[in-house]
Parts: C-alpha cells; structure tokens; sequence
C-alpha cells in the first residue's frame, strides 16, 4: 500500500517564525490549485517512469527492496494520504471534495477513502461546524490542529490568526462531525521574555484528550520576521537550556497521561500513531504532489518547484513539474536510515559493526540510550543529542 502526500501552499497570512514554501492569499484559487494537481497525476501517469504509490515496494524500506513496479496507470491502492501545507483547511470545503474524488478515482485499488488514514492539516479559525462536517464526508478521518499555544498574547506574537478560544472550538466541531483522530502541534522554546507558561499550555492541550500530539522546539530561520525581530534586538533567541527543560518536562507530563513518544517530536496514545509519518522514518517510498511536494522512490528523492505560480504554469504547459532529484549513494541511505531509526521508539537495529561500538557502552551508562535485545534506542536525554549520536555513529562507522 502507498503513501501520497498533497502540498496545498495557500496561507492567509505568514507566521513570524515560518519559512516554508508558501503563497500568501486573501482568496484561496482552489478551482486552479485541484487543475493543477489533476494536471500534474496526467503528467506523471504519461511519464515513462511513472510509479503509482500503491505499486511501490512493500514491507521493504530502507531501498532494499526490489525494484518498483512500472506501471502506465494507477491499479493499487493507498494506505496513508496527507494534506499539508500550507494551510489546507484554507481550501473551500467543496474543493477538498474533489480533490479526494480525484484522488480515489486516480488510484484504483482505492475503492472508498474509509480505510485510509485521511489527514488534513487544519488552522483553528478554519474548523468551523459546516467544514468539519464536510471534510468527513469527503473523506478527512485526522486532524492535525495548528493549536501552538493557549495564551492569547503567545499567538499574537505568532502572528498566528486564530485566537486560544478557537483550539477548543475546533475539537468540539470535529468530534461532533466523526473526526475522533486529533493531533495537535504545539511549539516549545519561546523566548524567555514572552513569559509563555509551558507547563499550562500542556495542561490546556491535554485536557482536550487529543489521540496525538506533535511538539517542535522554535528554530530561527533566515528571512523571517522572527529572525529580524532578534538581528534589531527586539527578541531573544531561542535557549538551549530552555529548549531541554521544556522538552524533558513535555515528556515527563505526557507519559502521567498515557501518551508516549513513539518519535522525537511526536507522541500518540495506544493505536493512534501517523501512520503517514511512521512510512517516512521508516523510509518507505512516498509520491508527493504539488508545489514543493516530495516523491521517493526507496532510492531516489525528487521534489516540484517550490513556488505556486511556477508550478502552475509549468503543469499547465504539459511539462515536468520536478526542479531537481538527486540518487542517494549506500552511504547516504545507511546515514538516513540510522538517523531516522534513532528518531523513533523503535531505534536502531545493532547490525555490524554498530554492536562493536565502546560509545554505545558510554552513551548507555549516561541514560542516553537503552540497548533493548537487538536494538538501541533513544532516551528523551538521547533525544536532546541526537546529531551527536549519529555523528558519533556513522563517523565511527566510516573507519570501522
Ligand atoms: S500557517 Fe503554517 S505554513 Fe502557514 S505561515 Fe503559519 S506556520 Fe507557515
């Protein structure tokens, strides 16, 4: 079963700290965004190497696999379809309609979208009573809630729209339409002079009894407001100390509640993990389309032009959508796959030569890692120092 993911890129405003490929709009051109993607699936499905995500090796990441079937029109089905952005929950209610009608139709083995994990990223003030019922209808069976705090003044500095009354708004109307599955994201490791109360935003999200919640510490990223509030002195950058209290103290509050981190920066209760996210850590082939989408095929990533208007003219014309690709070497594939398997609960299986490590000995003596059988994986203090695992891992690895 396959994994498709749709970049929808449309936000109605930026957010201080966002840096991600996105087209700013008072008014949402769904009618063109849904002819764009038909037009880029009528791309693909006429290029030689057309590979329908359904078809795409199966229980085989890592690129091991045997090679993927080539096939001239979509004949399996999906497993995991996600709409991010962007802000996806932007689209009018009847544009999402057809995109999954698309969607389903273009994939054969699909036959209802009800057994497949159906996730739409969704802005608080979009979450009204109509759309929530609507995006149920079409299909949406996951949420994931752009919540990132509950203090008024937090999400003002965010430049986020929505205000905290919405978050709580929002959960309501999804579970009165059947959308039980929601996630929210909160962001951790604000500057210190903003005051954010953490502990209270945990407590504030958990009392909504999300399925899952994804929590990213702030990272200032070049040509965003929050990175020219910090050049002029109008904001602190983020703390690392911060960083680590907050993110050991989200841990500590979560598992009280019978989440558990099952990724770096993600945390489920029982049965409720992405199972979409869960295909990218554990480096399954995924097709993406739209503007800045990425594919991987189990060997070779390739990613669409990044800007809207670009890509539009580009599937509009009948040409190729695709900016760049690039073939992973064993040795690259062997460094993403340490890195993604450390990312997650599952770790790291200790093949030859990992085993022989004296390092895993000391990181195992800090608390950093637990070796479990065959495996090693990650404390939440692991977590902290990932990269430095890895480095320690794979520069080790090198001259093993
Ligand atoms: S809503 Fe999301 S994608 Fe849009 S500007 Fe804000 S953080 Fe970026």
């Amino acid at each position: 079963m396959g994994h498709l993911y749709l970049h929808v890129p449309f936000c109605a405003r930026r957010c201080s700290y966002c840096d991600f490929s996105i087209a700013v709009r008072k008014r949402v051109p769904a009618r063109e965004y849904v002819d764009a993607v038909l037009r880029e699936l009528d791309w693909l499905r006429n290029s030689p190497g057309w590979v329908n995500p359904g078809a795409m090796p199966r229980g085989a990441p890592w690129g091991n696999a045997e090679p993927p079937t080539q096939v001239t029109g979509a004949d399996s089905g999906l497993d995991t379809l996600y709409l991010g952005g962007g802000t996806p929950s932007l689209l009018p209610a009847d544009g999402l309609a057809t995109l999954l009608t698309i969607v389903r139709d273009a994939f054969h083995g699909t036959p209802s979208l009800d057994a497949v994990e159906v996730t739409l990223e969704a802005n608080p003030e979009d979450v009204t009573p109509d759309n929530a019922v609507a995006w149920r209808r079409a299909g949406v069976n996951r949420v994931s809630l752009g919540a990132q705090s509950f203090d008024d003044r937090v999400l003002r500095w965010m430049h986020r729209s929505h205000d905290a009354a919405r978050i709580g708004d929002a959960v309501v109307n999804l579970r009165r339409a059947g959308i039980a599955n929601v996630s929210l994201d909160l962001i951790f490791a604000l500057p210190a002079e903003l005051g954010r109360d953490w502990a209270r935003d945990l407590d504030l999200a958990l009392a909504l009894e999300p399925s899952h919640l994804s929590l990213y510490g702030l990272t200032v990223e070049q040509r965003t407001p929050l990175a020219r509030w910090i050049s002029r002195g109008a904001a602190t950058a983020p703390d690392d100390e911060r960083y680590a209290a907050e993110y050991l103290q989200a841990h500590s509050r979560l598992a009280t509640c019978g989440y558990r981190f099952y990724e770096v920066s993600n945390a489920a209760r029982d049965g409720c993990r992405s199972r979409h996210n869960m295909a990218y850590w554990s480096g399954r082939p995924y097709l993406g389309l739209g503007p800045a989408a990425h594919s991987f095929d189990g060997r070779a990533r390739r990613w669409n032009l990044a800007a809207w208007e670009a890509y539009r003219r580009a599937v509009a014309a009948g040409r190729s959508p695709v900016e760049s690709e690039e073939g992973l070497s064993d040795e690259q594939r062997e460094l993403e796959r340490v890195y993604l398997s450390l990312r997650t609960d599952e770790g790291l299986h200790l093949t030859a030569p990992y085993r022989l490590l004296p390092s895993l000995t000391v990181w195992a003596e800090r608390g950093w890692v637990e070796v479990r059988g065959e495996r090693v994986v990650c404390t939440p203090e692991g977590w902290l120092r990932l990269d430095a695992l890895v480095g320690d891992l794979t520069g080790r690895h090198a001259t093993a």
